[in-house]
Formats: C-alpha cells, structure tokens, sequence
C-alpha cells in the first residue's frame, strides 16, 4: 500500500471538489461516484437485502480523473442494497459500504438506493423551521432518544418506547403530570439537542428486544440514522421517515432539533468504511505511521485533509437540509482545525437564519496537529462565531468534575466568585472586572454555552449528593435551584440536560467487592450502563415538581427579557453592572436599558442576607420558589439562605403616559 509523505501536496493533485460523490439519480439513469486515487479497482455490488447472500451482480466502476471512480446504471436504480469493493495492489479487497450512503439496511452494513423525497411526511415542506435569530435566544435540551421514554413512568406506547416515534406523541402522562413532548413544551425550551441519532455502531439492531444501550458516540454511517431508534431497523425508509416526523413535530410545536455529530473519530480503525475506501488518508497518523488517538477512542479523523473536511461540509449540508435541522453540536471539536471549523460556519451561516453550532473545545487524548491548530477553547478568538460549552461557569457552579467531592459557589467554595461573575457577563471582557482572567475566553456571549449538567460526568443532583452529602435533602434542594438560576440567568446560551429540571440521577449498583459509598451508587460516565441507570424515570418530576416549577419559571423569566439575552459584550458593558455588596459571594448584578431594569441577587450562604435595593420601587419578579410577587417594595430586601432573587422596577406611570 502507497502511503502519502505530505497530504497538503498530495490533496493538491487529487483531491476532488465535484458534489455528486454518492448515488445520483438522473431521469433514466443513476451515477455512482467515490474517490479512491490508489485503487487497483472498484466495484459497485448491488443486493437484494441489507444482509445475507443475496447479491444482484457486481459491476466494474472506471477511473476518471482526480481519482473519482464511476460507473452509469441504465435505469433508476431504486429500492436496492449496494457497497462497494475496493482492490488494492491488484490483490487486496476489501467491501465496505459507501460513505457518502444516505440510507442504509440493518446494522449499518448495506447503503439503499431510494428518492429520500418519498420518505416526506405530510406538510413536511411546508412546516418551516422556527425562528432563532441568536443563540442567546436559545434554551437547549439535550436528550437522548432511548432515556426520553423507555421508562414506563414516560406514558409512551409500548412500540415508542426509546425510539423516535415518541417525540411526536400528544397527552402523555405520569399520574397528573405532563410527560414526553407535552413536557418538553411546558418547561418552555427552544431546542432539543439529541444524543447522536446518526447509525453508530455497538447497538446491534437486529435484536430490539436485547438490553442494550450506548450514547452513541461510536460512529459507523455519518449520513445515515440509527436503526436502533426505528420501529423497523431492517426497513430503510422507516427511520428516515420516523425522524422527520419527530423533526416535523418539534417543529410545529416551535421547537428546533440540534444533531449531535461525532466527525472527530469513527468507531472502527482498519474496519471503517473511510479506511477500506482509501486506506490511511481519513484518519491522523503518528510520525511512527501508526494511528494517533487524539479522541481517546482509537483513532481521530484528518479534518485538515482536503477530501475528510469536504465530507464533513457535505455530510453537515445533507443532513441539515434533508432533516430541515436547526444546528449542530460538535463533539470534541477540539480535534477539528481551525480552518474546517470556520468554513463548517460559512456554510451553516447560509441558512436563514443561521444554524446553531457548537462544540466540545476540547480532546480526548493528544493530536499530532500543532495545538494552535485546533479549535480548542483557548483559541476561540480564531472562531468566534462558534460556541463552545463553558467549563469554567460548570465548574464554578458546582465544583470540579473530575474530583466528585470538589465543591463549587453553590456547594461553599467561597473562592468561585470571580470565575462565575466572567460566566455571568458571558465570559467576554467587561470594565468592572479584571480582564487577564483565564476564563475570559469568549469573542462574544453568542459562543458561551452555559451549563452545569450534560451527558458527561455526574448529573447536577449526584454531585450535590457526593459534596454536599452532609447537608440535608432539603439544602442540597436550594442549592441546585441556585445553581439553575446562576447559569439561566448568565448572558450566553443555557444548556440543560433531560431531566436535570427535575432533579435527575444515575443510579448504579456497586460492583462486587466495591465499597458501597455515596461515589459507588451513582455513574458518572454511563455511555452503556443499562436503563436503569440512564434513563428519565418521570415519576422523579412528579416527587421534585416543585424544582420543575423554578426551572420552567426561570425560563420564561429569560425569555420573556430580552436583557438577558444580550447579544454583544458592547451591550453588556453597556447595560450590565455588579452592584457593591461590600463581600465578592454575595453577587448581586443590574440589567438596565431605556425601558427596564432587573436586579439580580445570588446568596450562597445558609442564612439569610439583606440587600439594599437601589432607588425606585421594585417587584419580585422571580423568588426562591420561582414566583412572582407584584406588591412593590424598595430599600432593605431580604435574600433567603442558598437562593436567588430577581426584581424588577416598576415603571413610573408619568412615564408610561
Ligand atoms: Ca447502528
């Protein structure tokens, strides 16, 4: 096998920029195309099915320029199996299926020739997507399929149970509460993120009834779904058709659909289909030639490689345009560079309005790419229209993650404030704070996704079970409403996982011979750890409703005023200012523009607080049980133990006229 000294010189001669690789209908004819400039031959294998022997015939494909192989089929080829065979040195096959494959059979194995135009559900072209015009309008829910509803407590059918079909399920319940799509709409969210939904790899499809689980960040078919998530993984089309509808439903409910996309490593090394396409160009490589694992997955991808970062870009514009999807959250974007990850953003910005994009700034393991490369989190300024999750207001909120017993602001660590007030103002500049702090990191608040709870590492209530676990239920309680508070009310992008509005945990059974301790019981990286642990059990909203009601009322707070969502550090310098409380953890901040002034208190102490409201009469428009009061107040205020306050100035009637 050839291999390339320098992919730069090599892409410059062989890349290809043609958009038709893949299957193309024509009106009488279907062209395949795939690019392999160091194949002896390929051949296109069509079959009758997704597996099995059951082949139709296999036809050699010709080699054009740039190393795109093809070959013309006299007809619409449709309603069949194909993959492809690549021959190396006159000896070597290897039959993989194609990578530019929109559909595929069971497990991922097969790709099948369809007009995906035929999987539309009805209205599809006329549901539009809903109206996000900044990402600091935005409140993204991540969930995974198979946790929204396999539980029982979820209300959903038998047949959508952890699959796409459940999304788009009207009246769903748990004894009096709303769950499912009706909660989704009564928290007040604007996006759901979904773990990925592409195909991956470690569910095996043909057995639905198997427990079985995983995340899904083990990717087999970019451009496909997965089937594991369909009524029918053996019936191509149903999938395709199943997620739109969960699209289409979101939609209609004003809800936008963010993918989840692992382009940053795949799955299988040698066995991958980019491998068997054109062996060692889709993936790094160390100096010593063998694969580097920047991903801490075996393997991570060559963006910087002109035809890795093209399948990229066509994948992203495929599956935005076909699933009519509202934005991408990139894991360990880090590993991607710069270069790719800005074009990515040229094209995503060609949408009206523009996608949502973000991503993990950071890597599994260590890439061979220079670090000034990458878009790691220290080199935001180098993407600035790319949002990146906030480890550092995480981190300040509740402690660090890798030390479970780490406290943050919330839990007592009296040393957080000055990492959480950057989080507040966005994590960009701002005159009443000292700019060469490290977590002064973002271009503007439009790329700090806020959080405190994701997928990763213990869920917000573990932790607080962990650290706090001397306090009672009932602090641990306030504790976790203050932290929803801090990160819902900080400038940015909020980002909340299922559930944590309802205190969700992971429980785990200790392993044998393990000590059983408050870090045993729980799982802080349950990417196949059965259902049990991962899943929502919705009764917990019903015993913790009152969390929910502070969450959902929170939401609606920053919805509803626009001087939360401020879009640029200009208007946050401008309209944002920390009042003196005369002690740096008692944080108290002003929004203030021509129409509106808010005034936000945070007190992480166990008794209560006074603070002094400044002039004017006021009302609480958020306490800490995520009410409102009307009745106007002024002066001296209290801030009760572990909470946060919102109030709001009553405008003048003379100025009202
Ligand atoms: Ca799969």
């Amino acid at each position: 096998m050839i291999r390339i000294s320098s992919y730069a010189e090599f892409d410059k001669y062989h890349a290809y920029d043609g958009d038709d690789l893949g299957a193309t209908y024509y009106a009488d004819r279907t062209v395949f195309k795939t690019w392999s400039p160091y194949a002896s031959g390929v051949y296109l294998n069509l079959y009758l099915d997704g597996e099995g022997a059951n082949l139709i015939e296999t036809v050699p494909m010709e080699l054009m320029s740039h190393g795109v192989w093809v070959v013309e089929l006299l007809h619409r080829a449709e309603d069949i199996f194909y993959t492809y065979t690549f021959e190396y040195d006159n000896k070597t096959r290897f039959e993989t299926i194609d990578i530019y494959a929109h559909a595929c059979g069971v497990n991922g194995q097969r790709g099948y020739l369809m007009d995906l135009s035929h999987t539309d559900p009805i209205g599809w072209e006329e549901t539009p997507r809903p109206v996000c015009q900044s990402p600091c309008d935005a409140v993204v829910y991540e969930c995974h399929v198979r946790d929204f509803s396999i539980d029982p407590s979820s209300g959903a059918e038998l047949q959508d149970r952890g699959r796409f079909t459940a999304f788009t399920k009207e009246g769903t319940r748990y004894h009096s509460i709303t769950t499912g799509l009706d909660h989704l709409k009564e928290l007040g969210i604007t996006h759901v993120q979904l773990l990925p939904v592409f195909d991956y790899a470690t569910v095996d499809e043909s057995k639905p009834y198997k427990a079985q689980y995983n995340w899904g960040y083990d990717p087999l078919n970019y451009n496909c779904l997965e089937g594991s998530y369909s009524t029918d993984p053996y019936d191509p089309k149903k999938r395709i058709r199943e997620f739109k509808e969960l699209v289409q439903t979101l939609h209609k409910n004003g809800i936008g659909v963010i993918m989840d996309v692992v382009y940053n490593h795949t799955y299988f090394t040698e066995e991958s289909a980019f491998h068997k396409s054109f062996p060692y160009y889709y993936h790094r490589l160390n100096r010593d030639g063998r694969f580097s694992n920047g991903s801490g997955c075996g393997n991570e991808t060559a963006s910087e490689h002109k035809m890795f970062r093209k399948y990229m870009i066509d994948s992203l514009k495929f599956l935005a345009e076909e699933y009519k999807l509202d934005g991408f959250r990139f894991d360990l974007m880090g590993l991607h560079d710069i270069e790719t990850v800005n074009l990515i953003r040229d094209e995503l910005n060609k949408f009206d309005p523009p996608l949502l994009m973000y991503g993990e700034g950071w890597t599994g393991g260590e890439s061979p790419v220079p670090s000034d490369k990458l878009a790691y989190k220290w080199n935001s300024y180098s993407f600035g229209r790319v949002g990146l999750f906030n480890d550092n207001i995480r981190d300040a909120i509740k402690g660090g993650t890798f030390n479970p017993y780490d406290i943050g602001y919330i839990s007592g660590n009296r040393y957080a404030w000055a990492v959480l007030k950057r989080g507040l103002v966005g994590s960009v500049e701002h005159w009443q704070l000292n700019n060469a702090q490290e977590a002064c990191w973002a271009f503007e608040p439009t790329q700090a996704v806020n959080y405190c709870e994701a997928h990763d590492n213990h869920t917000l209530w573990d932790k607080l079970s962990i650290c706090a676990k001397h306090f009672s239920r009932e602090e641990r309680v306030k504790m976790d409403k203050l932290a929803a508070a801090l990160f819902m009310l900080s400038q940015g992008m909020p980002f909340l996982q299922l559930g944590q509005d309802f205190l969700r945990s992971k429980p785990r059974v200790p392993k044998a011979g393990e000590p059983v301790n408050e870090v045993t019981r729980v799982d802080h990286n349950s990417y196949n750890a059965p259902d049990s642990t991962n899943s929502v059990k919705w009764n917990e909203k019903l015993e913790n409703i009152d969390v929910f009601r502070y969450y959902k009322a929170l939401i609606r707070l920053r919805r509803n005023n626009r001087l939360f969502r401020l879009r640029t550090k200009e208007e946050i310098g401008r309209y944002m200012r920390f009042l003196d409380t005369g002690d740096p953890n008692f944080i108290a901040f002003k929004l203030e523009d021509d129409t509106d002034c808010l005034i936000c208190v945070f007190n992480p102490y166990h008794e209560e607080r006074h603070f002094l409201l400044p002039e004017g009469r006021f009302y609480i428009r958020l306490n800490e049980q995520g009410r409102m009061n009307k009745f106007p107040i002024g002066g001296d205020t209290v801030i009760p133990p572990v909470s946060a306050m919102v109030f709001k100035r009553i405008k003048k009637q003379a100025e009202a006229k």
